[in-house]
C-alpha cells in the first residue's frame, strides 16, 4: 500500500472490501464489501431500511468497531494496525459523534454534558468548561448553560450532544438518526445546525432512514442488506476538497494537544 500523507489529500474515510460479521453459528455477515470514499468536507447522508447495516457502518466509520475483513483507513491511515488504545485516541481527538438517543448525564447542568466530550482528550478542566461554554453558543443555546437535560427540549437535547461531538473540534462528525426521536420543527433545527458545522470545514455523514431529509443533502448512499445500493450527487453539487480551518470562535489552538492524552 502507498501511505499518503496525513492531513494532506488523504480522504478523511477510505473502505476498500469491508465486511463485517458478528459472531454466532453461523456468524451473522451484516456488510458484503463496502467501497466508499469520503473526502474532507463533504456532507452525505446514508439511507436505507431497518436492518440494512447503517449503525454497524458507522460503528466502523467511527472506529468504535472494527471490520472482520476489508481495508479502512482514517485521513491516510490504515486502522487495522492500530490497538484499541491508539483508536480511542483518534476518536477522542478526531471523531464526534450523535446518536437518537442523546445519551446526556442526568444529574449534569449542559455545559458539564458538554465538557465530557473533552474528558478523554486530556484537556484540563477549566478549559474543558471554557470550550463547553463556547460550543453551547455555538449550537444556540448559550442561554440554557446551567440547565439539566430534563429542563430541555428533545431539540435542546440533542442540540446539547452535538455540542459535546464538537467540542473537541473534531475532523469528521458521525450523526446516527439525529432527528429519529424529534418532532420535524426540531429535527430540521438540528439539521440545519450540522450543514453549519460541514459549513465551517467539519466533514459530516448521517445516517437517517429519512428520504426526504436525505435528499436535501450534497451526496447520499444507499445501502440495502448490507452492500451500497446507490451512491449520488446531486447535479451540480461540487466534490470538496479538504476544507481547513476552524469555527467562529475557535482557533486551532483550541484543539486538545494530542501530547496531554489520557493513558
Ligand atoms: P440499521 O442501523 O440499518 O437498522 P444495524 O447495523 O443496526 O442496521 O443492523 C444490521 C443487522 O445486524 C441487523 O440484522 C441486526 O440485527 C444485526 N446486528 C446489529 N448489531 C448486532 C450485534 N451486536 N450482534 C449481532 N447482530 C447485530
Ligand atoms: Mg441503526
Amino acid at each position: 500500500m502507498t501511505r499518503q500523507p496525513t492531513g494532506g489529500t488523504a480522504p478523511v474515510l477510505e473502505l476498500r472490501g469491508v465486511t463485517k460479521e458478528y459472531p454466532g453459528s453461523p456468524p451473522l455477515r451484516v456488510l458484503h464489501g463496502i467501497d466508499l470514499t469520503v473526502a474532507a468536507g463533504e456532507l452525505l447522508a446514508v439511507v436505507g431500511p431497518s436492518g440494512s447495516g447503517k449503525s454497524t457502518l458507522l460503528a466502523l466509520l467511527g472506529s468504535l468497531d472494527r471490520p472482520t475483513g476489508g481495508r479502512l483507513s482514517f485521513e491516510g491511515r490504515e486502522l487495522s494496525g492500530l490497538r484499541d488504545r491508539e483508536l480511542a485516541e483518534l476518536r477522542a481527538h478526531r471523531i464526534g459523534f450523535v446518536f437518537q438517543q442523546f445519551f446526556l448525564l442526568a444529574g449534569l447542568t449542559t455545559v458539564e454534558n458538554v465538557a465530557t466530550g473533552l474528558l478523554y482528550a486530556g484537556v484540563p478542566a477549566a478549559r474543558r468548561r471554557e470550550a463547553a461554554v463556547e460550543a453551547l453558543r455555538e449550537v444556540g443555546l448559550g442561554h440554557r448553560l446551567h440547565h439539566r437535560p430534563e429542563q430541555l427540549s428533545g431539540g435542546e437535547k440533542q442540540r446539547v450532544a452535538i455540542a459535546r461531538a464538537l467540542v473537541g473540534r473534531p475532523a469528521l462528525l458521525l450523526a446516527d438518526e439525529p432527528t429519529g426521536a424529534l418532532d420535524s420543527a426540531s429535527g430540521a433545527g438540528v439539521v440545519e445546525l450540522l450543514r453549519t458545522l460541514n459549513a465551517h470545514g467539519t466533514t459530516v455523514v448521517v445516517i437517517t432512514h429519512d428520504r426526504e431529509l436525505a435528499a436535501s443533502f450534497p451526496r447520499r448512499i444507499g445501502i440495502q442488506d448490507g452492500r451500497i445500493d446507490f451512491d449520488e450527487r446531486r447535479p451540480g453539487a461540487a466534490t470538496p476538497g479538504a476544507v481547513p480551518g476552524s469555527l467562529p470562535g475557535f482557533p486551532p489552538g483550541a484543539a486538545p494537544d494530542p501530547s496531554g492524552a489520557v493513558r
